[in-house]
């Protein structure tokens, strides 16, 4: 125990934090660093930080609480690291350490609070959400909807429900509680995190359900990542773009627009799913797929993950300004994660830029007969 701080997670990755040579590479990338522009919010100033918690030479105070939550932890910084250091798993363990000893944000636990009474992080009621119109049922493939999708962006439901129907699935939507990602991202204690991994797996047996598609990409790095990590999958997850993808769409033509793909990080260099929406975009009779000039496993952040959409929402939308400044070329700036719909939103809201901002599903449900 020092300053406050016991610091039981952190002792696990000493090592780890060790083999930091300070050499910077990490700093080229960081979308946190390129706004704020001090060296603690980097990976190495993180770990630097998270190393001085561990051994009680700094005391948890609020600037270096603030700089360990000022972290996407959108991986790109591990892409550059030549001591292949694993710096989110760091800082969400930094988080864990902080959590427990009573440093949780204001703003997080609010959030917390909501997930843990409703279910959801959005302070909605529990249920299925009614813009689906639909009844969770038995059946070989499921929908999980997601909070995001359920609760912030029913076009995203709707438009993954309405490709499932033209396409003649029998599908269900299935009986969901929060994923369990907001509480994990945040540093909340294993078992409150297992227990929402515990009600999903058991509501989705209880249907029947032997497949399960995601639009969200948050969602699904948890259930393809997390859950095996904490408790038994015993069906199949796919995000719906791999779906789409291997169905091999006949869709209407979009002459002469030029379409950009923005990666999530949670889908791209969280689970390494980089081609299956591309295939989907190219397939688009009329449409020119360009990139931007971070794409697939260089993809820039849009700056919403990792709890800092709730918790600095300021600087997650500078972050997600800059990446829609990064697709002004384009007609339209797609991607396959609601919560990414969103955030690019709100950056747009800063830019000069037209491009309009879509998710890959309902592009595709408005080009599918
Ligand atoms: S790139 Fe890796 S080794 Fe280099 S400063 Fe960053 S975290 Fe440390
Ligand atoms: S995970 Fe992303 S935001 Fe966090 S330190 Fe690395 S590059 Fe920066």
């Amino acid at each position: 125990m020092n300053g406050g701080i016991e610091a039981k997670n952190l002792s696990l990755v000493q090592r780890s934090m060790m083999k930091c040579t300070f050499c910077g590479f990490c700093k080229s990338v960081c979308p946190t660093f390129e706004q704020v522009g001090w060296d603690p919010a980097v990976a190495r100033g993180r770990i630097i930080l998270s190393y001085g918690l561990l051994h009680g030479d700094i005391p948890a105070d609020d600037s270096v609480i603030e700089t360990l939550y000022q972290c996407t932890t959108c991986k790109d910084c591990e892409r550059r690291c030549p001591s292949n250091i694993n710096v989110v798993d760091i800082v969400e363990l930094a988080r864990k350490d902080l959590v427990a000893s009573g440093h949780m944000l204001p703003r997080h636990r609010k959030v917390v609070d909501r997930i843990m009474e409703g279910g959801n992080p959005y302070g909605e009621s529990r249920g299925v959400p009614e813009v689906l119109e639909r009844e969770p049922r038995p059946s070989r493939l499921g929908y999980f909807v997601g909070c995001t999708a359920a609760y912030r962006n029913p076009s995203t439901a709707r438009a993954t429900v309405s490709i499932l129907d033209k396409l003649g699935e029998d599908f269900t939507i299935v009986n969901e509680n929060c994923c369990g990602s907001v509480l994990q991202r945040i540093g909340c204690n294993d078992d409150d995190v297992r227990g929402l991994m515990q009600s999903n797996i058991d509501a989705i047996m209880a249907q029947g359900v032997k497949e399960v598609l995601f639009s969200c990409a948050g969602c699904y790095r948890m259930f393809k990542e997390e859950y095996p990590r904490f408790v038994d999958v015993p069906f199949e997850v796919r995000h719906v773009s791999e779906y789409l993808a291997e169905r091999g769409l006949k869709l209407n033509a979009v002459e002469g627009r030029i379409i950009t793909y923005h990666d999530p990080c949670h889908l791209g260099r969280h689970v390494g799913v980089y081609q299956e929406p591309r295939q989907v975009l190219r397939s688009i009779p009329g449409a020119e797929l360009r990139e931007m000039s971070g794409f697939a496993e260089t993809s820039h952040c849009c700056g919403g993950g990792g709890g800092m959409r709730s918790a600095y929402p300021e600087l997650s939308e500078s972050i997600a300004a800059k990446r829609v400044d990064e697709a002004a070329f384009a007609d339209l700036l797609v991607t396959t994660c609601p919560f990414c719909v969103n955030n690019l939103q709100k950056g747009k809201e800063r830019t000069k830029c037209s491009v309009e901002i879509i998710d890959l599903v309902e592009l595709v449900d408005s080009l599918l007969e």
